[in-house]
């Protein structure tokens, strides 16, 4: 089965993770700092706080931002259900917009008409690896004290406008899982130019724990405060030497995902039922994921997996899981674009080490079952 996502790791990886090993520091040491720094560049954000994984990250920027019950985040259904549930972690209520028809990002438009006087936060996701209209979501949200949170566990390396992803919203979250651009096994990481903000998420990380260098003058060496009810929610440096070892091939990996999406777009172009979602002139895409639009979706993502071809579908909105669906009461038709797209989406293969033949095979396999369908 050609797989729709995968890791890369090289000689490398596997040296400098032997190495870590060996030494002195298995969980956080000098590795995390090290990879925090190294992202942190990459995006041009000042601070970056590493993480044992995505949802953890999502789980601090909410605990960091004050996020409690009685306070709304409005966020869009075409996601991963870990946007969602860090909302309620901290006892608030996800409030979902609808995306927009042609991208199936979050609709500003959806967002503005959202917004109550409990709206803490936006989270916007970078679906598929292209930025949220950031500027448009800036707009509705300016004159409220309202935070914007990207979740761009999709978008490591994308931009918006000549900017990179990570230095954009208030806060950005991403993921290290496997799937995902670079890989530490599981980690994640929030990127924020806020030294308060980068200060909280580094006290939730810990137990909630403080040590102040002044205080452990004054009252010995042992001492350490407890002030927040944290998590131990830390990455290890076996993890961070690995994510630092990606992040020198991360590149090389966004030239390769933006050559296999530009080959699947020449081939769909004179497909008139396979829909590719569409890009903007100002965005450099990612592409986490490469996502089409097809007629009678189940009997095509059937046919494509009988080929041995790993398609998937990203995502069922989130409000139709039977856990949000009980426990809010969420309907279908609250999100009817969302609704509607997901009846026809289809993830295709995408990742670094696929072979071009390969890429050639899926998109003639698709071709061919929508013709003959159709
Ligand atoms: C992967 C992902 C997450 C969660 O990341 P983990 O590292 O798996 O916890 C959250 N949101 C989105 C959109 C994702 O794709």
């Amino acid at each position: 089965m050609i797989p729709y996502g995968r890791q890369h790791i090289d000689d490398d990886d596997v040296r400098l993770v032997e190495k870590v090993l060996r030494g002195d520091f298995l969980t956080t040491g000098p590795a995390v700092a090290t990879f925090e720094r190294d992202v942190a560049r990459y995006c041009a954000a000042a601070e970056g706080i590493a993480v044992s994984n995505g949802t953890a990250a999502l789980h601090v920027a909410m605990l960091s931002l004050g996020v409690g019950p009685g306070d709304e985040v409005i966020i869009p259904p075409m996601t991963f259900a870990a946007t969602a549930n860090c909302v309620r972690y901290v006892g608030a209520t996800p409030v979902f917009a609808d995306v927009d028809p042609g991208t199936l990002l979050l609709d500003p438009e959806a967002v503005a008409g959202k917004i109550t006087s409990r709206t803490k936060a936006v989270i916007g996701v970078d679906y598929t690896g292209h930025p949220c209209d950031w500027d448009a979501l800036r707009a509705v949200t300016a004159d409220r004290d309202i935070v914007l949170v990207a979740d761009a566990c999709h978008a490591l390396g994308a931009l918006y406008k000549g900017t990179r992803v990570g230095s954009i919203a208030d806060m950005t979250v991403f993921s290290f899982h496997p799937v995902k651009h670079i890989t530490t096994g599981e980690g994640g990481m929030i990127l924020t130019d806020d030294e308060g903000m980068a200060a909280r998420c580094r006290l939730f990380r810990n137990h909630g724990i403080t040590t102040d260098s002044h205080q452990r003058d004054k009252d010995g060496a042992w001492f350490y405060e407890m002030t927040e009810l944290g998590f131990n929610y830390r990455l290890t440096d076996i993890q961070a030497v690995l994510g630092s070892s990606q992040m020198k091939k991360l590149d090389g990996f966004l030239r390769r995902r933006r050559e296999i999406a530009a080959k699947y777009d020449s081939l769909f172009a004179a497909c008139e039922n396979i829909t590719p979602l569409e890009t903007k002139a100002d965005c450099e895409h990612a592409y986490h994921l490469y996502v089409v639009k097809v007629p009678d979706r189940k009997a095509v993502f059937q046919h494509m997996r009988q080929s041995g071809i790993g398609v998937n579908v990203h995502y069922i909105p989130v409000h139709f899981h039977p856990y949000y669906k009980r426990e809010m009461g969420l309907k279908p038709g609250l999100c009817p674009v969302a609704e509607e797209a997901y009846e026809q989406i289809l993830s295709l293969p995408m990742y670094p080490d696929i072979e071009d033949g390969s890429v050639h095979f899926v998109a003639n396999e698709l071709i061919s079952v929508c013709r003959k369908n159709y």
